[in-house]
């Protein structure tokens, strides 16, 4: 099958060369999808593509129209495709389901970390050959009430290591997951774990029901001095809130791995290009925010894992099989919780 692979990079593209084994022609391009790279997919009857990728219903009629079927997406999330235009036209689009949740769950506390033990500013301060600890007082996570919200497979990863830090693990998810429980994790409103928690993890999908699901009233609620992490999707969180919130001092530290404008932004070299985006510029100018550029995922382990279900999915339509990962458009699930007002 000749498949479009949109938004490779120098970090994936081999992987998806080894898992291939030459089973499928790939056109390659770092470009990502948009209604202008649409062209780049002429001759080919599958695409493969990143969060960074735009499958709307616009770009996804005029794939339909040049005889592509398949859409791979190389992610867990998939925010960015639009399932109900693609069942309407027949397409078949599937996801990554699972790889390594370690990777984005360590990358959380990695952010959680850094932040808490002043990492980037001590790393500044001993190249300035300034060696006071004046400013670089942390706390312990251990005794701590970590939040989770979403206690899938990265959240439960990340539940793991907090349990592993001494920490007291709540969790807030419409699903109730029994591994969660069996592992300590007490289940509450997502109010009551805002309230009570020292630090906030963020490991749901990004759907209609979670976005801006932190806006102001729930950053109002928050414990002061508490910790937010955001590994999941920036759409989550209310950005101009956020910042309100940061600015109010109500938050005592933000780690963002994701960003509502994000597109277009990450993955690219923007050096020597205006940054336009001032809400993007006002977060990257607190020294209490740490932000890093969508690269959770980036492991070896979790680079291997996508690779591989991405061309199992190819396989299974190039046989013109369904694959176990397809994703059929769904009515979109209430959460449990009372809305903080
Ligand atoms: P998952 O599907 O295993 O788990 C998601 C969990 O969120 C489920 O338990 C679900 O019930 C829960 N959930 C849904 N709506 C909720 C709500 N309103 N409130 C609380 N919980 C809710 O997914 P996963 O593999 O754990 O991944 C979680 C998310 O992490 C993905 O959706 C994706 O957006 C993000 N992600 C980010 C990166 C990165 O590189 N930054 C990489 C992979 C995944």
């Amino acid at each position: 099958m000749k498949v479009i692979a949109y938004s490779t990079k120098v970090y994936d593209k081999s992987y998806l060369i080894d898992a291939a084994a030459g089973k499928h022609e790939f056109v390659f391009t770092d470009k990502r999808l948009t209604v202008d790279t649409i062209p780049l997919a002429v001759g080919c009857e599958a695409v493969t593509l990143f969060t960074s990728d735009n499958a709307s219903m616009e770009v996804l009629k005029k794939l339909s129209e040049m005889g592509i079927k398949y859409v791979a997406l190389r992610s867990v999330g998939h925010d960015h495709a639009d399932l109900v235009t693609g069942s309407r036209l027949g397409m078949r689009i599937a996801n990554v389901p699972e790889y390594s949740p370690y990777s984005v769950a360590e990358h959380a506390v990695a952010m959680l970390m850094a932040v808490n033990r002043k990492l980037v500013e001590s790393q500044l301060l001993m190249q300035l050959h300034d060696f006071r600890l004046n400013t670089l007082t942390g706390f312990d996570v251990h005794g701590k009430t970590v939040g989770i919200v979403g206690t899938g497979k990265v959240g439960i990863a990340f539940a793991k290591i907090m349990f592993g830090f001494g920490a007291i693990v709540l969790a807030a998810d419409p699903v109730y997951n029994p591994i969660g429980e069996g592992l300590g994790i007490k289940y509450v409103s997502l109010h009551e774990l805002i309230t009570r928690s020292d630090i906030i993890s963020i490991h749901c999908p990004l759907t209609e029901s979670t976005k801006n699901l932190f806006s102001k009233p729930q950053f109002a609620s928050m414990k002061k001095g508490s910790v937010l992490i955001n590994t999941s999707r920036g759409g989550i969180l209310n950005t101009k809130d956020l910042l309100e919130a940061i600015e109010a001092g109500v938050i005592g530290a933000v780690c963002l791995d994701v960003y509502d404008k994000e597109k277009g932004l990450f993955f690219e070299d923007h050096r020597n290009s205006l940054l336009v985006d001032s809400n993007f510029s006002r977060l990257k100018s607190f020294n209490n925010v740490l932000v890093t550029g969508h690269q959770a995922f980036l492991t070896h382990e979790a680079l291997t894992g996508i690779a591989e279900t991405t061309i199992c999915n190819l396989d299974f339509w190039a046989k013109d099989l369904e694959s176990p990962n397809e994703l059929y458009a769904q009515p979109v699930g209430q959460p449990y919780y009372e809305p903080v007002e």
